[in-house]
């Protein structure tokens, strides 16, 4: 079947196939010959999850196997989805304790990508919560990694984006809460410079992210609404709040219908859903108990809004740039995407904290990610923007990408060479590959 990431770009023809337990799994393993990369929800955006001989999609494989009510520890199959985890067990008091920007992601995308949520700074990232996986590795044989057992390949497997095997079952420990709802406060920052004062001054905060209008420019560079949050106490809910304090009574998503035609979304029509959401913003300032799917997941709201940039689909750029270069290197990124005037009214600032790792995408410093329409012009735009990124010590995040090239991601991040020698010496680049893993010769 014809697939792709969320980005829609690139789309690849590729065997699917749909084990759903161990021994099929196994059997799909013996048959791809040619080797096979493993797939979840389709939420990373580029051909991380694409192999045209053989994809393997592990949505199947969707039981949640035991839960330890006292450690808050969940022992589930690698193709449930965090919002299967919120709907079981947010009602008995406990949410994922890291958690990407969509909860249509599934467990084992989430390690795969290593992914981080908008408590980054305080709680690292989606690995920071995983006691073991299990893992069908090249030879295959399925093994259990943790950080004590076989810690090689729990390493590389975290962050790894499926090239050191298939993940088929994890424990992961969830954060208890009181609420379904988020103390939300909303801070303007007028600029790059009182938006990042305000990220630094909010390290205590458990949440914090900042929606960045990409097109202000002048004085106004770097815009931005920035949010903190804090999951609400029951002492904090009003009567309205503690009749649902699970919100089980959720509305359902709405749908894109059709493919918007790319004249739709341009300079003008991006500027002003830039200006109305800021504008909007400004009247939220201050404190409010918002749910915690407008406060984490906005977009879910919309299923399919990936179909509003139309056919051609779209990439995201998102960098992380170390503490020291993060306000030279935005400002820099800033000036070339409002040069550009493509970027999307998507645009988002994350504080990150120090975290070390095989090959994650996380370093401490200031994560910037946008969408952008693609166009003729969108390589060299990249191009640009990954120069800079580079320039500032910047790396890339790879559950993102879809244009980096192998030459930049070896620039960008030295790590590259031993995750390449790894997938040599395990033999598992002979089994494990995607699209992407090609294109940039992982
Ligand atoms: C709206 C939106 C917002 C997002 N916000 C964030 C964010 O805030 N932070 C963040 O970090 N990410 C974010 N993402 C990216 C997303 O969290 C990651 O791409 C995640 O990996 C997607 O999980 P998935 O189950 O859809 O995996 P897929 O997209 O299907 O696969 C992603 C990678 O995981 C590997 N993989 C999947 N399942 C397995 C398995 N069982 N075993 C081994 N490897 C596997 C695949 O091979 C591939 O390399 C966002 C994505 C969207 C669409």
């Amino acid at each position: 079947m014809i697939l792709s990431g969320w980005g829609r770009f690139p789309l690849a023809d590729c065997q699917v196939r749909r084990p759903r337990d161990e021994a099929a799994l196994r059997g799909e393993f013996a048959a791809a010959g040619g080797g096979l990369i493993a797939r979840g929800n389709g939420r990373a955006y580029g051909d991380s999850a694409l192999n045209p001989q053989a994809t393997i999609d592990m949505r199947g494989f969707n039981r949640i196997l035991g839960f330890d009510t006292a450690s808050g520890q969940v022992i589930a199959e690698a193709g449930v989805l965090l919002a299967d985890l919120i709907d079981v067990f947010l009602p008995r008091g406990w949410f994922p304790a890291v958690t990407p920007g969509t909860k249509f992601v599934s467990i084992g995308g989430a390690i795969a990508a290593d992914v981080h949520g908008k408590n980054h700074h305080k709680h690292g990232s989606f690995g920071a919560c995983v006691d073991w996986i299990d893992v069908l590795t090249v030879d295959g044989v399925v093994q259990r990694a943790s950080r004590s057992d076989n810690a090689d390949l729990f390493a590389w497997t975290v962050g790894g984006m499926g090239l050191t095997g298939v993940i088929l079952r994890a424990a992961i420990r969830l954060a208890p809460v009181e609420s379904g709802w988020i103390s939300q406060t909303m801070l303007p920052a007028p600029n790059l410079d009182t938006a990042m004062t305000l990220f630094e001054q909010a390290q205590d905060a458990t949440y914090s992210v900042g929606w960045i209008d990409c097109l202000a420019t002048g004085r106004s560079t770097g815009r931005s609404l920035v949010m903190l949050g804090e999951h609400a106490e029951l002492a904090e809910l009003g009567p309205r709040e503690r009749e649902d304090r699970w919100l089980e009574r959720r509305k359902r998503a709405k749908t894109i219908p059709i493919d918007f035609p790319s004249f739709v979304l341009n300079r003008f029509s991006v500027r002003s859903f830039n200006l109305l959401y800021y504008a909007n913003g400004l009247r939220q300032l201050g404190n409010a108990l918002i749910d915690f799917d407008s406060f984490f997941y906005p977009l879910d709201a919309i299923s399919e809004w990936n179909r509003i940039y139309g056919k051609k689909g779209f990439a995201q750029f998102q960098c992380v740039l170390p503490l020291e270069e993060s306000r030279a290197g935005l400002r820099a990124l800033l000036a070339q995407i409002a040069r550009a005037g493509e970027g999307s009214f998507l645009a988002v600032l994350k504080r990150m904290g120090h975290q070390e790792s095989r090959f994650s995408f996380p370093m401490e410093g200031y994560t910037l990610a946008l969408d952008f329409p693609l166009r003729r012009t969108t390589p060299a735009l990249f191009g640009e923007l990954e120069r800079i990124a580079i320039d500032h010590g910047g790396r890339f995040y790879l559950a993102k990408d879809s244009q980096l090239t192998a030459e930049r991601l070896r620039r960008a991040d030295p790590r590259t060479e031993a995750f390449i020698q790894m997938r040599q010496v395990s033999r598992a680049a002979g089994r494990f590959h995607s699209l992407q893993s090609e294109r940039l010769g992982l």
